[in-house]
Protein backbone atom coordinates (compact mmCIF):
# COMPACT_ATOMS: atom_id res chain seq x y z
CA UNK A 1 0.00 0.00 0.00
CA UNK A 2 1.03 3.74 -0.50
CA UNK A 3 2.71 5.43 2.13
CA UNK A 4 0.99 8.42 3.02
CA UNK A 5 3.30 11.60 3.18
CA UNK A 6 2.81 15.06 3.60
CA UNK A 7 2.55 17.34 0.18
CA UNK A 8 4.72 20.27 -0.28
CA UNK A 9 3.51 23.26 -1.27
CA UNK A 10 4.59 25.43 -4.01
CA UNK A 11 5.49 29.17 -4.65
CA UNK A 12 2.31 29.21 -6.54
CA UNK A 13 -0.05 27.42 -4.21
CA UNK A 14 -1.02 23.89 -5.49
CA UNK A 15 -0.42 20.94 -3.49
CA UNK A 16 2.15 18.33 -5.13
CA UNK A 17 2.47 14.70 -3.25
CA UNK A 18 6.27 13.81 -3.52
CA UNK A 19 7.65 10.22 -2.89
CA UNK A 20 6.41 7.08 -1.66
CA UNK A 21 4.66 4.32 -4.82
CA UNK A 22 1.92 4.20 -6.05
CA UNK A 23 -0.99 2.37 -5.27
CA UNK A 24 -1.94 -0.51 -6.93
CA UNK A 25 -5.16 0.67 -8.13
CA UNK A 26 -3.74 4.22 -9.46
CA UNK A 27 -0.87 2.14 -11.80
CA UNK A 28 -3.97 0.91 -13.38
CA UNK A 29 -5.19 4.31 -13.80
CA UNK A 30 -2.45 5.25 -15.44
CA UNK A 31 -2.82 4.77 -18.68
CA UNK A 32 -6.54 6.41 -18.58
CA UNK A 33 -4.81 9.64 -16.92
CA UNK A 34 -2.81 9.82 -20.30
CA UNK A 35 -5.61 9.44 -22.37
CA UNK A 36 -7.65 12.07 -19.97
CA UNK A 37 -5.17 14.53 -20.50
CA UNK A 38 -4.17 13.92 -16.34
CA UNK A 39 -0.90 13.98 -17.42
CA UNK A 40 0.39 17.73 -17.53
CA UNK A 41 3.61 19.34 -17.89
CA UNK A 42 5.39 22.13 -15.87
CA UNK A 43 8.60 23.88 -16.96
CA UNK A 44 11.82 25.21 -14.54
CA UNK A 45 14.06 27.70 -16.33
CA UNK A 46 17.88 26.81 -17.26
CA UNK A 47 19.73 30.01 -16.79
CA UNK A 48 22.91 30.38 -18.46
CA UNK A 49 25.64 32.29 -15.82
CA UNK A 50 27.59 34.29 -17.61
CA UNK A 51 24.76 36.12 -19.31
CA UNK A 52 21.54 35.60 -16.83
CA UNK A 53 19.57 35.13 -19.78
CA UNK A 54 17.42 32.04 -19.67
CA UNK A 55 18.27 29.52 -22.74
CA UNK A 56 15.61 26.59 -22.17
CA UNK A 57 13.24 25.11 -19.56
CA UNK A 58 13.37 21.62 -18.89
CA UNK A 59 9.89 19.90 -18.94
CA UNK A 60 9.18 17.89 -15.68
CA UNK A 61 5.67 15.88 -16.16
CA UNK A 62 2.96 15.90 -13.10
CA UNK A 63 -0.12 13.87 -13.01
CA UNK A 64 -3.13 16.40 -12.06
CA UNK A 65 -5.11 13.87 -10.47
CA UNK A 66 -9.49 14.55 -9.97
CA UNK A 67 -8.72 13.20 -6.31
CA UNK A 68 -5.45 12.88 -5.13
CA UNK A 69 -4.64 16.92 -6.03
CA UNK A 70 -1.02 17.02 -8.15
CA UNK A 71 1.02 13.89 -7.91
CA UNK A 72 4.87 14.22 -8.53
CA UNK A 73 6.59 12.43 -11.29
CA UNK A 74 8.44 10.50 -7.96
CA UNK A 75 4.85 9.05 -7.21
CA UNK A 76 4.12 7.48 -10.78
CA UNK A 77 7.42 7.72 -13.28
CA UNK A 78 8.72 4.20 -11.79
CA UNK A 79 5.24 2.55 -11.81
CA UNK A 80 5.29 3.85 -15.80
CA UNK A 81 8.56 2.41 -16.28
CA UNK A 82 7.87 -1.13 -14.84
CA UNK A 83 4.46 -1.34 -16.50
CA UNK A 84 6.01 0.03 -20.22
CA UNK A 85 3.38 2.80 -19.86
CA UNK A 86 6.67 4.88 -20.17
CA UNK A 87 6.16 4.46 -24.14
CA UNK A 88 2.98 6.40 -24.41
CA UNK A 89 3.91 8.83 -21.58
CA UNK A 90 7.45 9.69 -23.35
CA UNK A 91 5.63 10.24 -26.74
CA UNK A 92 2.99 12.39 -24.98
CA UNK A 93 5.23 14.36 -23.37
CA UNK A 94 7.60 15.00 -25.79
CA UNK A 95 4.57 16.14 -28.19
CA UNK A 96 3.11 18.53 -25.10
CA UNK A 97 6.49 20.20 -24.77
CA UNK A 98 7.60 20.59 -28.12
CA UNK A 99 3.68 22.11 -28.61
CA UNK A 100 4.37 24.70 -26.05
CA UNK A 101 7.82 25.57 -27.12
CA UNK A 102 6.80 26.09 -30.79
CA UNK A 103 3.97 28.00 -28.78
CA UNK A 104 6.62 30.28 -27.01
CA UNK A 105 9.14 30.47 -29.99
CA UNK A 106 6.15 31.98 -32.01
CA UNK A 107 5.33 34.42 -29.30
CA UNK A 108 9.12 35.63 -29.64
CA UNK A 109 10.53 33.47 -26.44
CA UNK A 110 13.55 31.89 -28.03
CA UNK A 111 13.23 28.54 -25.62
CA UNK A 112 14.64 25.44 -25.74
CA UNK A 113 13.21 22.14 -24.26
CA UNK A 114 14.19 19.44 -22.45
CA UNK A 115 12.76 16.07 -22.00
CA UNK A 116 13.55 13.19 -19.79
CA UNK A 117 14.45 9.85 -21.73
CA UNK A 118 14.05 6.32 -19.50
CA UNK A 119 15.77 3.36 -20.30
CA UNK A 120 13.37 1.67 -22.02
CA UNK A 121 12.88 4.88 -24.42
CA UNK A 122 16.48 4.37 -25.62
CA UNK A 123 16.20 1.03 -26.39
CA UNK A 124 12.73 1.99 -28.09
CA UNK A 125 13.11 1.27 -32.17
CA UNK A 126 10.95 3.87 -32.69
CA UNK A 127 12.18 6.71 -30.81
CA UNK A 128 14.40 8.05 -33.50
CA UNK A 129 10.83 8.41 -35.45
CA UNK A 130 8.78 9.61 -32.63
CA UNK A 131 11.24 12.33 -32.00
CA UNK A 132 11.17 13.44 -35.72
CA UNK A 133 7.80 13.14 -36.34
CA UNK A 134 6.97 15.60 -32.75
CA UNK A 135 9.61 18.02 -33.71
CA UNK A 136 7.70 17.61 -38.01
CA UNK A 137 4.44 17.96 -36.33
CA UNK A 138 5.30 21.24 -34.67
CA UNK A 139 7.39 22.83 -37.36
CA UNK A 140 10.43 23.22 -34.95
CA UNK A 141 14.23 22.48 -35.51
CA UNK A 142 15.81 19.41 -33.97
CA UNK A 143 18.16 22.21 -31.86
CA UNK A 144 15.43 23.44 -30.10
CA UNK A 145 14.77 20.10 -28.36
CA UNK A 146 16.89 18.68 -26.00
CA UNK A 147 17.07 15.00 -24.14
CA UNK A 148 18.17 14.04 -21.05
CA UNK A 149 19.62 10.89 -20.42
CA UNK A 150 21.10 9.00 -17.04
CA UNK A 151 24.72 7.93 -16.88
CA UNK A 152 23.16 4.37 -15.88
CA UNK A 153 20.56 4.24 -19.19
CA UNK A 154 23.16 4.17 -21.92
CA UNK A 155 24.90 1.43 -20.04
CA UNK A 156 22.24 -0.76 -20.20
CA UNK A 157 22.99 -1.42 -23.63
CA UNK A 158 25.86 0.62 -24.72
CA UNK A 159 26.46 -0.16 -28.51
CA UNK A 160 22.96 0.29 -29.41
CA UNK A 161 22.86 3.56 -27.31
CA UNK A 162 25.60 4.97 -29.09
CA UNK A 163 23.26 4.16 -32.02
CA UNK A 164 20.81 5.79 -31.13
CA UNK A 165 21.95 8.75 -29.56
CA UNK A 166 24.68 9.08 -32.68
CA UNK A 167 21.25 9.29 -35.00
CA UNK A 168 19.65 11.80 -32.33
CA UNK A 169 22.72 13.62 -32.49
CA UNK A 170 23.41 13.78 -36.08
CA UNK A 171 19.92 14.83 -36.36
CA UNK A 172 20.88 17.82 -34.37
CA UNK A 173 19.28 17.16 -31.28
CA UNK A 174 20.86 18.28 -28.30
CA UNK A 175 21.88 15.42 -25.61
CA UNK A 176 22.52 15.55 -21.82
CA UNK A 177 23.66 13.20 -18.82
CA UNK A 178 21.49 13.92 -16.45
CA UNK A 179 22.28 13.44 -12.47
CA UNK A 180 25.84 13.25 -13.44
CA UNK A 181 27.90 11.65 -10.46
CA UNK A 182 25.30 9.37 -9.20
CA UNK A 183 25.98 6.40 -10.98
CA UNK A 184 29.30 5.03 -11.84
CA UNK A 185 30.33 5.55 -15.46
CA UNK A 186 33.91 7.21 -15.98
CA UNK A 187 33.84 10.37 -18.61
CA UNK A 188 35.99 8.57 -20.49
CA UNK A 189 32.95 6.45 -20.98
CA UNK A 190 30.55 9.26 -21.49
CA UNK A 191 33.10 11.06 -23.83
CA UNK A 192 32.31 8.52 -26.30
CA UNK A 193 28.49 9.59 -26.17
CA UNK A 194 27.53 12.49 -28.57
CA UNK A 195 26.44 14.26 -25.44
CA UNK A 196 27.30 18.04 -24.95
CA UNK A 197 26.01 18.53 -21.99
CA UNK A 198 26.41 17.03 -18.06
CA UNK A 199 24.08 17.95 -15.61
CA UNK A 200 25.63 17.59 -12.24
CA UNK A 201 23.33 16.30 -9.59
CA UNK A 202 21.75 18.03 -7.28
CA UNK A 203 23.37 16.52 -4.32
CA UNK A 204 27.14 17.71 -5.02
CA UNK A 205 25.51 21.39 -5.52
CA UNK A 206 24.25 21.66 -2.49
CA UNK A 207 27.08 20.90 -0.84
CA UNK A 208 29.07 23.49 -2.64
CA UNK A 209 28.98 25.99 -0.29
CA UNK A 210 29.77 23.90 2.62
CA UNK A 211 31.19 21.09 2.01
CA UNK A 212 35.07 21.17 0.61
CA UNK A 213 34.22 17.28 -1.40
CA UNK A 214 31.08 18.66 -3.13
CA UNK A 215 32.86 21.96 -3.74
CA UNK A 216 35.68 19.91 -5.20
CA UNK A 217 33.76 17.49 -7.30
CA UNK A 218 31.95 20.23 -9.06
CA UNK A 219 34.87 21.92 -9.47
CA UNK A 220 37.18 19.21 -11.14
CA UNK A 221 34.01 18.05 -13.07
CA UNK A 222 33.36 21.54 -14.69
CA UNK A 223 37.01 21.31 -15.29
CA UNK A 224 37.61 18.21 -17.09
CA UNK A 225 34.20 18.63 -18.84
CA UNK A 226 36.03 22.24 -20.33
CA UNK A 227 39.00 19.85 -21.83
CA UNK A 228 36.56 17.78 -22.91
CA UNK A 229 34.65 20.19 -24.68
CA UNK A 230 31.46 19.44 -22.74
CA UNK A 231 29.17 21.95 -20.97
CA UNK A 232 27.95 21.73 -17.51
CA UNK A 233 25.02 22.42 -15.97
CA UNK A 234 24.36 22.57 -11.99
CA UNK A 235 21.05 21.54 -10.98
CA UNK A 236 19.10 22.57 -7.51
CA UNK A 237 21.27 26.06 -6.81
CA UNK A 238 18.96 27.21 -4.28
CA UNK A 239 21.12 30.16 -3.25
CA UNK A 240 22.89 33.23 -4.53
CA UNK A 241 26.27 32.27 -2.90
CA UNK A 242 25.71 28.68 -4.34
CA UNK A 243 25.17 30.45 -7.97
CA UNK A 244 27.77 32.83 -7.11
CA UNK A 245 30.75 30.02 -6.54
CA UNK A 246 29.29 28.52 -9.99
CA UNK A 247 29.77 31.58 -11.66
CA UNK A 248 33.69 31.85 -10.48
CA UNK A 249 34.23 28.02 -11.28
CA UNK A 250 32.64 29.26 -14.77
CA UNK A 251 29.94 26.83 -14.54
CA UNK A 252 28.21 27.22 -18.05
CA UNK A 253 24.47 27.19 -16.45
CA UNK A 254 21.81 26.52 -13.29
CA UNK A 255 19.15 25.62 -12.94
CA UNK A 256 17.49 25.32 -9.26
CA UNK A 257 14.43 27.34 -7.36
CA UNK A 258 16.67 29.55 -6.15
CA UNK A 259 16.28 30.83 -9.89
CA UNK A 260 12.75 29.51 -10.66
CA UNK A 261 10.77 26.84 -9.27
CA UNK A 262 8.94 24.36 -12.07
CA UNK A 263 6.11 26.57 -13.04
CA UNK A 264 2.53 26.13 -15.88
CA UNK A 265 2.90 26.98 -19.11
CA UNK A 266 1.22 30.48 -18.48
CA UNK A 267 3.43 31.37 -15.68
CA UNK A 268 6.45 30.81 -17.73
CA UNK A 269 6.92 34.08 -19.70
CA UNK A 270 6.82 36.04 -16.49
CA UNK A 271 9.42 34.06 -14.53
CA UNK A 272 12.07 34.23 -17.43
CA UNK A 273 11.04 37.96 -17.45
CA UNK A 274 11.83 38.00 -13.33
CA UNK A 275 15.32 35.97 -13.50
CA UNK A 276 16.27 38.46 -16.72
CA UNK A 277 15.69 41.37 -14.24
CA UNK A 278 17.88 40.11 -11.87
P1 LIG B 1 15.36 15.35 -12.68
O1 LIG B 1 15.34 15.06 -14.14
O2 LIG B 1 16.68 15.32 -12.00
O3 LIG B 1 14.63 16.75 -12.53
C1 LIG B 1 14.98 17.72 -11.56
C2 LIG B 1 14.16 17.55 -10.31
O4 LIG B 1 14.74 18.37 -9.28
C3 LIG B 1 12.72 18.05 -10.45
O5 LIG B 1 11.92 17.29 -9.56
C4 LIG B 1 12.83 19.48 -9.93
O6 LIG B 1 11.61 20.01 -9.46
C5 LIG B 1 13.80 19.30 -8.81
N1 LIG B 1 14.53 20.53 -8.49
C6 LIG B 1 14.91 21.51 -9.34
N2 LIG B 1 15.58 22.48 -8.69
C7 LIG B 1 15.62 22.11 -7.39
C8 LIG B 1 16.18 22.72 -6.21
O7 LIG B 1 16.76 23.80 -6.23
N3 LIG B 1 16.03 22.02 -5.05
C9 LIG B 1 15.38 20.83 -5.00
N4 LIG B 1 15.26 20.24 -3.80
N5 LIG B 1 14.85 20.23 -6.09
C10 LIG B 1 14.96 20.86 -7.27
P2 LIG B 1 10.57 16.58 -10.05
O8 LIG B 1 9.82 17.46 -11.00
O9 LIG B 1 9.88 16.08 -8.84
O10 LIG B 1 11.11 15.36 -10.92
C11 LIG B 1 11.77 14.28 -10.31
C12 LIG B 1 12.32 13.34 -11.34
O11 LIG B 1 11.27 12.69 -12.06
C13 LIG B 1 13.14 14.03 -12.42
O12 LIG B 1 14.42 14.30 -11.90
C14 LIG B 1 13.13 12.99 -13.50
O13 LIG B 1 14.09 11.99 -13.24
C15 LIG B 1 11.74 12.38 -13.34
N6 LIG B 1 10.85 12.95 -14.36
C16 LIG B 1 10.12 14.08 -14.33
N7 LIG B 1 9.41 14.24 -15.47
C17 LIG B 1 9.72 13.17 -16.25
C18 LIG B 1 9.32 12.74 -17.55
O14 LIG B 1 8.55 13.40 -18.29
N8 LIG B 1 9.86 11.56 -18.01
C19 LIG B 1 10.74 10.83 -17.26
N9 LIG B 1 11.23 9.70 -17.78
N10 LIG B 1 11.14 11.21 -16.04
C20 LIG B 1 10.63 12.36 -15.54
CA1 LIG C 1 16.31 15.83 -15.87
CA1 LIG D 1 18.68 15.69 -12.78
CA1 LIG E 1 16.86 13.04 -10.72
Amino acid sequence: AAKERPGRTARYGVEMETGGNLAPSLIGELRGALDRGEIVLHYQPQVEVRTGRVLGVEALARWQHPEHGLLGPDSFIAAAERTGIIGPLTQYVLDRALAQCAIWRRAGLPLTVAVNLSVRNLLDPGLVDDVRAALSRHGLEANVLELEITEGTAMVDPRRSLQVLGTLADMGVLLSIDDYGTGHSSLAYLQRLPVRRLKIDRSFVTGLVDDEPSAAIVRSTIELARHLGLDVVAEGVEDDVTLLRLHAMACFAVQGFGLGRPVPPLLLPDLVDQIEAR
